[in-house]
This record gives structure tokens, sequence and C-alpha cells, in this order.
């Protein structure tokens, strides 16, 4: 037989694994690591979500659902942007329920993207929006952020990779890994140059709960004549310390959501029916405990970024989501440098920037999702390891 490696799909054996599982990897093998690089909350889901899925089990809820999940939960998703954002969904048509903001980001691309389409990616983001891009048979198109301009992108960046193969665009913000938001007037813009130009957005607003001081999230679907452009999709694992659970959902207009039902219905046939049940009650009664979780992020923010900004690394205050960007060029080292030399010598866990994108070469993501007393661990070793290091 012919060796694998000739057999697999050219698609597949193009893309890179992701750059963060790689340090978890090496961090598993070791003691003693403190990490920083895993995106997932410390805290477990609240007590009431749990609950309501263990009693669902007990009441026999083992079956499988409707493709687009339990009605219930459809009717909550559209409840909470109704009251948050005064947006109109329809629960039976607007709505699907997916395993994870992954899948849903995954079949929204499979099912607008023809061969060779273009899909516009502000960078640094989140590691899956190239890969599933490409797996879709598009082409990605980066689109660097700048720390001069707080992460945010604007439409003069976006045109300057418009061509007339370009047909959509993907954003998020509250952003991971630059804890960058975009406020009103910015969105404003972008969604004025979607319409000149005819673009789907597809927007990331996984991080949509979670942002810091005055700082409000705006939904991008909720802008003038954006409803009918936008695939928005969400989901529990951040807002709700939900991970494990593997519950997302998107919203959009009927032909988009039923073009993914398709293929959600041949791939994954439903969410796990345990999820689901959990996720109506996070929605009917999990927000005081998320915004307790907000509340320690928001400590846990600040205590970073004086702690990074101390030891003389320059970082974009982070608005949103549970991560800080640091600039590391100081040190002399590259993104990998640092991260592969700090976990080694120091035994702490990041991500280095290049992992989201090229643009960023140069930073590493630390996420805050930790207790104080890791963080303030961390910072000590970091600044062991920036010492040993430093250029002067
Ligand atoms: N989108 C962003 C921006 C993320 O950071 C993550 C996870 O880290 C995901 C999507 C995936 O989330 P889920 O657990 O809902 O699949």
């Amino acid at each position: 037989m012919r060796g694998w490696s000739e057999r697999l799909s050219p698609t597949v054996t193009k893309i890179a694994p992701s750059g963060i599982r790689k340090f978890f990897d090496i961090a598993a093998e070791m003691d003693d690591v403190i990490s920083l690089g895993v995106g997932e909350p410390d805290f477990v889901t609240p007590w009431t979500i749990r609950e309501s899925c263990v009693y669902g089990l007990e009441q026999g809820y083992t079956s499988y659902t409707a493709n687009r999940g339990l009605l219930e939960l459809r009717e909550e998703i559209v409840k909470k942007y109704d009251e948050r954002y005064g947006m109109k969904y329809d629960a039976k048509t607007d709505v699907l329920v997916t395993v994870g903001v992954s899948e849903a980001m995954d079949i929204a691309l499979r099912a607008i993207v023809a061969p060779g389409d273009e899909v516009l990616i502000p960078e640094p983001c989140y590691v899956s929006y190239n890969a599933c891009t490409a797996l879709a048979g598009g082409v990605p198109v980066p689109v660097p952020a700048r720390i001069e301009n707080e992460f945010r992108i604007t439409p003069a960046d976006l045109l300057a990779h418009l061509t007339p193969k370009t047909k959509a665009l993907i954003i998020g913000y509250p952003n991971n890994p630059t804890g960058a938001i975009m406020t009103r007037d910015d969105l404003l813009k972008i969604a004025k140059f979607a319409e000149e130009h005819d673009l789907i957005v597809i927007s990331d607003e996984i991080y949509g709960d979670l942002t810091y001081g005055d700082e409000e999230h705006v939904c991008f679907a909720s802008l003038p004549h954006m409803k009918e452009r936008t695939i928005l999709l969400n989901g529990f694992s951040k807002a709700y310390a939900m991970t494990g659970w593997r519950i997302g959902y998107a919203l959009g207009a009927p032909e988009v959501i039923a073009a993914m039902t398709k293929i959600h219905q041949y791939t994954i046939l439903c969410s796990p029916i345990t999820a689901q049940v959990a996720a109506v009650e996070a929605l009917r009664r999990g927000d005081k405990y998320m915004r307790k979780m907000v509340t320690e992020y928001d400590r846990r923010r600040s205590f970073i970024y004086d702690g990074l900004t101390k030891l003389g690394l320059k970082c974009f205050e982070p608005k949103g989501a549970f991560y800080i960007f640091p600039d590391i060029t100081s040190t002399g080292l590259t993104s990998n440098e640092f991260a592969e030399g700090l976990l080694k010598s120091e035994h702490v866990a990041l991500v280095p920037g290049n992992a989201f994108g090229e643009c960023g070469e140069g930073y590493v993501r630390c996420s805050y999702a930790t207790s104080l007393d890791q963080i303030d661990e961390a910072l000590k070793r970091i600044g062991n390891f920036i010492k040993k290091h430093s250029k002067s």
C-alpha cells in the first residue's frame, strides 16, 4: 500500500496544527507548570446549570433532539437577543444549536464558501478562522490589525485586501488573543463597508458577555441593515464556564440557517441533549453567576496588566475576553523562542503570538482565566526570565 502521506487530502495536509495545542502537549509532560496558555475559564460550571442537567438525566432526557436543537432552547436564545439588543429572530427559522462556536464557524463557512472565494480575516485572530476557511475550499485573506490602533480594524485596512473574489468577512470582538473590542462607531464603519461591497459577515461574539469597565458589547447584527447579512455566532463555553459541554449556536437569515442545518444534519445530527438542557438553565438563571465571574476576570485583568507593564513589557490594556497580548520584542527573542524558553526554564506556559497570524509575531498571549495567586507566581517567573534575556 502507498503511504498515507501520499493519500491524504492536500487541503488537510497544507493546514498547520493549532499552535495553541503544541504548547499544551509540552506542558502536560512537565511538573509545576503554571498555565496561562489555555483559553478556558478556571471556574466550574455554576451548580444550577449542572443540576439541571443531572435532573434532566433523571427525567430520562437521553434522546436525539430536533436537528436545529430543542425549541425551548432556541426560544431562550431568541429572547436573550430581544431583551439585550432589541433584535427579532424567529426561534423556528433563524437559530441553529451547534456543538460549540467551533462547529458553528465551520458550517457557516461551508454553507457560504464556493471554491476560490476569498474571506477577509482580521488578524491576530482565533486559530480556527483560517483553517475552517481553507477546509471549506475558500482562500483566507489575512488583514493585519495594529497595536497602534488598539488592534481594531478599519475599512481602509479591509479595502487594501478587497478583490472581486471577496465574499465574506469574519470579525471576532472582543478579540482572542488581543482583548481588543470595537466601539459602535468602529463597527458602523465596518457595516457601511460590508454593505457597499455586499459582503457576508460572520461575527464570532463568544466573548460578548466578557467586557470590562464602561465598555458595552455591541452586537454587530444589531446595527442598521446588518441582521440580513450577518451570521451571528455565540456559545456557552466562556461566559458560563461550559467549555466541556460543547454547545453554541448560530443566528441568521432563514436561508443560511437552513443551509447550515443541512450540513449539521448529516455530520452532527444534533447537539447533545444534556448540554442543551443545561444551556436552557444557563440562559434562564445563569447570568448572575456569569457576572460574578466577569468581576473576578476584571480584577485579574488589572493585576496582570500592571504586572506585565512593571516588568517592562509594552501592553495593550485588554477591554474584553480574558487574554492579554504583551509585546516581547524588547527581549530580543521571537515569540516562539520566548514561549519555549519560558516554558522550559520557568515552567510557565503561554502561547506565541504568531499562532494567531503572522502579525502576532513579537507578542505572546497570556490567558488570565486562572487564579490571582497563579498569575502572581507566573509574573515572578516571567520577571526572572526577562532578566536573563534582557538585551542590555
Ligand atoms: N471563537 C473564539 C474566539 C474562541 O476563543 C473559541 C475558543 O477558544 C471558540 C470560538 C471556540 O469555542 P467553543 O468552545 O464554543 O467551540
